[in-house]
């Protein structure tokens, strides 16, 4: 064969072609391939198939009607303006157009036959339209077959362009069945029929089940879509099956059971249960292993989510998995969203955990952005000799330098805090010999049913559904900022009767300075008003030592009213708090609130959350505070979130990135949600080239970020 001839270079002086600006602002759309063009649906439509009488058009609503220009003319009132009269066999109509060019006079000149499309309303001068679209015709023009696709875009892409570009996509782009029969639900069209549909609707088409997306075609969208995020979920289970971990196993005498011994509680049957779970997760032999060697110390890396109301005691739980897998001679690495929280967290596993592992020549290390210098390569130093058993912090330890020797699991607290990227960082940190550490999320946020089967799918979930008991339920109350000094008088009364008291001032993202500002006004105003009470501050600006300092001072319960910002949201623990105080409640999310509320309750003395608000309140607003007034389930907390803004609480990072579900809405459609549950292991067990087509098509490049 000879060889092939070498493609011609391009001329040295032909110029890259440029892009016009509307494909950039198509591309800044997302709209590159023609599959995307073809997803891209309308937002609703025109119908320009039916032309009504001007006598029968109705006043306020998109109609086309038709006729003769009867006269045109420039008015000057207060503004040039071009006025010209359309008249039909029933009726005429005033046109006023306050922009205008000679080319829409030469258009609109008396005896030129126009068709017209706006909304009439009835003025002073009779009836007219203001700025309708027009276009010359003649008796014979045809009307438009299908309803217009009006489509989301920007002010850099003109609709029309947006149109002929998804039209031509539509027809160029290969719409084949992918999946084989069976697999959509009956009554549903095939993808081609439906997208076409969707995009061109042939005149007299229900254009309410087109815009609420109940209409056959929608529905078979969504089942795409919803199958594909189930294929998705699905192939990353199976790749996590074919993953190592190391297997954890407690030894009997080990550092578990003297831990559980040192507890100066019971475990409630929830926190067994839970502790069992995992436990079986850490310890199960990888399914594929089996046989070929009972005693084979691989297993299947656990994915697991432990959910559990704030207050339910998730950190022994976490303390405990530590426990098993130190015992297997593993490390365990726990990462907090922030330092303090961290630190939270190192006093109570310090507590338990370090005399029981000094006993055995083991350390705990300390990694936090704070720690630097000589202090943080000490720590970095155990952790990578291994001496270090427990590796406590914030993202600082997944840092690059940070190296572990045996890190077997992982523990992220209040995952949603953190993005995938994060996760798939600590993940790699054991990415010497082949083998993968377990990996533990816990969240206070408990997930809805529907999204937990959506986006969480490969996800094993535990659940803490019990409180330790002696606790009494958290009474809310929802007050106007006018009857600030009603409750600033209510706390003298807690505080004399030796407790302690939050007063939480909101974060505004925009502004840390203001922010701060009204923490310290807040701090001054409380500090006046209580006089003989110690009353501390605490705010994300002041250093490390510093909150640490303010926060043992309340903790240890020297300090009686302690003002803070958000920076307490999660992780701190002082049971004998009694009374909280949540100042412009209305600025925090829902299920930010039911974690700050979670704050107080910790011990059996009755606590009062109370929410101050600013008015008026939004609607969803008031929907929040009458949520929390009425509820102390977080469960419960949860389903009302999702509802009141939607799933992107729940899925941290997730949420920034393309919104995974263009199409289907989980509220709505669970239904077809289940029935994608249920099409797709069948799908990839008997069809995997046509399961693995149709993510393709629909998910792209997203599918590997579903897999983190
Ligand atoms: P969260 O689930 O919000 O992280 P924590 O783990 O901080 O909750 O636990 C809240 C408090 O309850 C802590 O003071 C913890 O020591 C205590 N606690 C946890 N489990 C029990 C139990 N079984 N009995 C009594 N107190 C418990
Ligand atoms: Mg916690």
């Amino acid at each position: 064969m000879p060889p092939a001839k070498p493609a011609p270079a391009p001329a040295p002086d032909s110029p890259p072609r440029e892009k016009s600006a509307p494909q950039r602002a198509m591309e800044k759309l997302g709209l590159a391939r023609d599959i995307d063009l073809a997803l891209h649906l309308p937002l609703r439509y025109e119908d320009e198939t039916r032309v009504l009488s001007i006598a029968d058009a109705p006043d306020g609503e998109p109609v086309q009607v038709e006729g003769v220009v009867t006269e045109s003319r420039i008015e000057q009132r207060g503004r040039r303006q071009l006025l010209v009269r359309l008249t039909d066999p029933s009726e005429s109509l005033l046109l006023r157009f306050l922009n205008f060019y000679p080319s829409h006079q030469k258009t609109l000149a008396v005896g030129a036959r126009v068709r017209v499309r706006g909304e009439a309303r009835s003025g002073f001068f009779g009836r007219e339209m203001v700025h309708p679209h027009f276009k010359a015709v003649d008796e014979h023009t045809p009307l438009a077959s299908a309803l217009t696709p009006v489509y989301p875009t920007s002010a850099q892409l003109p609709q029309a362009y947006l149109r002929k570009a998804v039209a031509a996509a539509l027809a160029r782009v290969p719409l084949d069945e992918v999946l084989p029969p069976g697999t959509v639900p009956a009554g549903l069209p095939p993808l081609r029929e439906a997208l076409l549909r969707l995009h061109h609707p042939p005149a007299g088409e229900s254009m309410a089940a087109l815009e609420d997306r109940s209409h056959p075609a929608w529905q078979r969208l969504k089942f795409e879509e919803l199958l594909a995020q189930q294929l998705s979920q699905l192939a990353a289970q199976r790749e996590r099956q074919r993953l190592r971990a190391p297997r954890l196993r407690a030894v009997p005498g080990g550092l578990h059971e003297q831990l559980l011994a040192a507890l100066p509680f019971q475990l409630t049957a929830a926190q067994r249960r839970v502790g069992e779970e995992i436990a079986a997760d850490l310890g199960r032999v990888a399914a594929a292993d089996e046989g070929a060697a009972a005693d084979s110390d691989g297993a299947t890396p656990m994915n697991r989510l432990l959910q559990g109301d704030v207050g339910s005691g998730k950190t022994v739980v976490a303390a405990l998995a530590a426990a098993v897998a130190i015992d297997a001679g593993w490390q365990c690495a726990l990462m907090a969203p922030t330092e303090l929280l961290a630190e939270q967290h190192f006093r109570k596993l310090v507590q338990w955990l370090e005399p029981l592992l000094a006993a055995r020549g083991q350390s705990i290390a300390w990694l936090t952005g704070s720690r630097k210098g000589k202090a943080r390569a000490g720590m970095v130093d155990k952790v990578a000799t291994g001496e270090a058993a427990l590796v406590v912090g914030t993202q600082a330890v997944i840092q690059d330098s940070v190296h572990f020797a045996r890190l077997g699991l992982a523990i992220i607290d209040e995952q949603h805090r953190f993005g995938v990227a994060q996760r798939l960082e600590l993940r790699r940190k054991l990415a010497l010999q082949s083998l993968e550490p377990h990996l533990l999320m816990m969240t206070a946020t408990p997930i809805p049913r529907t999204l937990a089967m959506t986006y969480f799918a490969d996800l094993d979930v535990s659940t803490i559904d019990e409180l330790p008991p002696g606790r009494t339920p958290v009474l809310t109350k929802v007050f106007a900022d006018e009857r600030r000094s009603a409750v600033i008088a209510r706390i003298a009364d807690e505080v004399a009767k030796g407790r302690q008291v939050y007063w939480v001032c909101p974060l505004i993202e925009e502004s840390e300075h203001i922010d701060l500002q009204n923490a310290t006004e807040t701090h001054a105003q409380l500090s006046a008003a209580l006089p003989g009470m110690a009353v501390g501050l605490l705010h994300g600006r002041l250093p490390a030592a510093e909150k640490a300092a303010v926060m043992a001072l309340f903790a240890g319960g020297q300090m009686a009213v302690l003002v803070a910002t958000t920076v307490i949201e999660v992780g701190v623990d002082v049971p004998n708090a009694s009374l909280m105080v949540i100042e412009h409640a209305e600025r925090f999310g829902l299920s930010q609130l039911h974690q700050l509320r979670g704050r107080v309750g910790r011990g059996a003395v009755a606590s009062v959350c109370v929410l101050l608000y600013q008015g008026p309140l939004s609607p969803t607003g008031k929907d929040r505070l009458r949520a929390m007034a009425e509820t102390t389930d977080g469960f419960e907390i949860a389903r009302r979130d999702l509802e009141i803004r939607g799933p992107g609480e729940f899925m941290g990072a997730r949420q920034s990135g393309d919104a995974l579900l263009r199409f289907a809405d989980l509220a709505e459609d669970a239904p077809l949600l289940q029935r994608a549950r249920d099409a797709a292991p069948p799908l990839l067990a008997r069809h995997p080239a046509a399961a693995r087509a149709h993510v393709a098509r629909w998910l792209d490049t997203r599918a590997d970020f579903l897999k983190a």
